[in-house]
């Protein structure tokens, strides 16, 4: 057969919150040659409680690179030229096996999980001043159910299973990026228990300045360290791939997806920024290799480090809870929508909210107000107002909330960006982009691949010494093609519009205190 040569091959394990994917990219030109996704299951067992399947989260990476290797054995496509595999994953979700059998001990428990909200205020209410940044020195982080510890501390506490295995020193904590990584490496057979400090920094047991773990936070969370999986950089061989159509392949980049879509976006440069819309929205700009601390509620929080020697690079983070999950919202729960695109064409139909505001702090409120007791609420209703004033208004909740962070951002920083660089899944919604070039009155920019995260995973993992089939060379990097949503409604409008935004917000703050 005509095999088509191609030089250097790297893939990427994308393991989000919706779903997972496999993508395949050429070394050379960043061009992606084919993928595979598959969704993923997340289960409400109690009100605020989300969990997954780590097995099922397993299942489907193996069934991605299964797929995506047909795919490219269909296409002529030789898979050895496949050099390299970086994973870049939804952070903060924490699981815990048993390093004898290789069975996770619980589901893991997805970061917007609320069950620690009553340890989390205890925590605080027993800080100085009652004081929620009492952390914040170590791990630019405030103390909130989002972070791994409490997650931890809530199994140990909780689980049976995991309390004995703690004890009997079969217990192995991870984030998503651990436990894939463990497994595909060979598991209870000699699989590598690592992690990178970019997800490592999201745990609130990661001290940022000495960049490892740190034995006062371990101590304060009552976390035993030996749990604790090894931390290295983000651009390393860190094990071979044990099974599969790729056995053999080293898996040399780890990134949280955030920082990976971060890399993928070639935000190298001290200022340059970058908005993820997913299932919530994040918000990174790249503040060089000084960790800066935020007085506007924003996290501080390690963007990459990419290679051993390399020095770390930080970043100041907005986090939105819920972006993308607003619209599964409307699907699963209201049933107004039977799929995500029918979305926009359901707002687009009347084109304004008419005065309708949604704001959808399932979760509680994350940047920059940090407050779990705030609660969903649809305000201004009227007779008129139907399901695509909703739909249009929980489109203009995800870019209020950015607005709200880019402001925040501007204010710690004094400079204002003069565009913003988007991706992530919702990015395919037209009308989303032009919403949110108008509310923020500066253009918003998108690349044509909107697969960053992945790039950004595949970036690392193609660069790491010993594999160098991918340079990060900003001369080398390739042009990125991208399109530009100008702001089209006048600034007044757009503060009039915000404003009453605001008013919503206060309206959801301290809901259930
Ligand atoms: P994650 O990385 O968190 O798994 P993705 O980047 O894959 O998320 O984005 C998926 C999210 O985007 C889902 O929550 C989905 O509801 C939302 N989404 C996907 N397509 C659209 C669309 N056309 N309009 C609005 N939202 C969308």
């Amino acid at each position: 057969s005509n095999r088509i040569m191609l030089g250097p091959l790297v893939a990427a394990i994308d393991q989000g919150t919706s779903s997972t994917r496999f993508l395949v990219f050429n070394a050379k030109t960043a061009e992606l040659l084919s993928h595979h996704q598959v969704e993923i299951k997340q289960s409400f067992p109690k009100e605020g409680w989300v969990e997954e399947d780590p097995k099922e989260i397993l299942q489907s990476v193996y069934e991605c690179m299964d797929r995506t290797c047909e795919k490219l054995t269909q296409l002529n496509i030789d898979i050895s030229n496949i050099k390299a595999i970086g994973v870049t994953n939804q952070r903060e979700t924490t699981l815990v096996w048993d390093k004898e059998t290789g069975e996770p001990l619980y589901n893991a428990i997805v970061w917007l999980d609320l069950r620690t909200q009553s340890t989390v205020e205890r925590l605080i209410n027993k800080t100085p001043g009652r004081n929620k940044n009492h952390l914040k020195h170590k791990t630019g982080l405030p103390i909130s159910t989002y972070f791994s510890a409490v997650k931890l501390r809530w199994l140990m506490d909780n689980v049976e299973k995991v309390h004995e295995a703690v004890l009997s020193h079969r217990a192995m904590f991870g984030t998503v990026d651990s436990w894939l990584i463990w497994c595909l490496t060979g598991g209870k057979k000699g699989g590598v228990h690592c992690t990178d400090v970019t997800n490592a920094s999201r745990t609130m047991l990661f001290n940022i300045h000495t960049m490892d773990w740190d034995p006062e936070l371990c101590k304060y969370f009552d976390i035993p360290m030996e749990i604790l999986p090894k931390v290295r950089s983000s651009s390393e061989i860190y094990g071979l791939m044990k099974s599969g159509p790729l056995t053999g392949v080293p898996i040399s980049g780890c990134l949280g997806d955030q920082s990976a879509a971060l890399v993928g976006q070639m935000c190298f440069k001290d200022g340059q920024a970058k908005n993820t819309y997913g299932t919530g929205c994040f918000l990174l700009k790249n503040v060089g290799t000084k960790p800066v601390v935020s007085d506007h509620g924003l996290l501080t929080t390690v963007a990459y480090k990419l290679g051993r020697d390399k020095p770390a690079c930080y970043a100041l983070e907005g986090s939105v809870a819920i972006a993308g999950a607003v619209v599964r919202w409307l699907k699963d729960n209201l049933g107004i929508i039977q799929t995500s695109t029918e979305l926009e064409e359901l707002a687009a139909d009347v084109g304004t909210s008419y005065g309708c505001y949604f704001v959808p702090a399932f979760s509680g409120l994350y940047a920059p107000y940090w407050e779990p007791s705030a609660r969903g609420i649809i305000c201004g209703l009227t007779q008129f107002t139907n399901r695509s004033h909703l739909a249009f208004a929980a489109l203009e909740a995800v870019c209020f909330q950015t607005r709200e962070i880019l402001d925040a951002m501007n204010q710690d920083s004094g400079i204002h960006l003069s565009q913003l660089q988007v991706d992530g899944g919702m990015t395919s919604n037209r009308l989303l982009m032009q919403l949110q070039a108008d509310i923020l009155c500066i253009p918003v920019v998108k690349p044509s691949m909107p697969e960053t995260t992945a790039l950004g995973a595949a970036m690392a993992a193609g660069a790491a010494e010993g594999v160098s089939v991918w340079s990060l060379n900003p001369e080398d990097l390739t042009e990125v093609t991208s399109e530009k949503f100008e702001p089209q409604i006048n600034p007044e409008e757009s503060e009039l519009r915000y404003a009453r935004w605001k008013k919503a917000v206060q309206r959801a703050m301290n809901w259930e205190t």
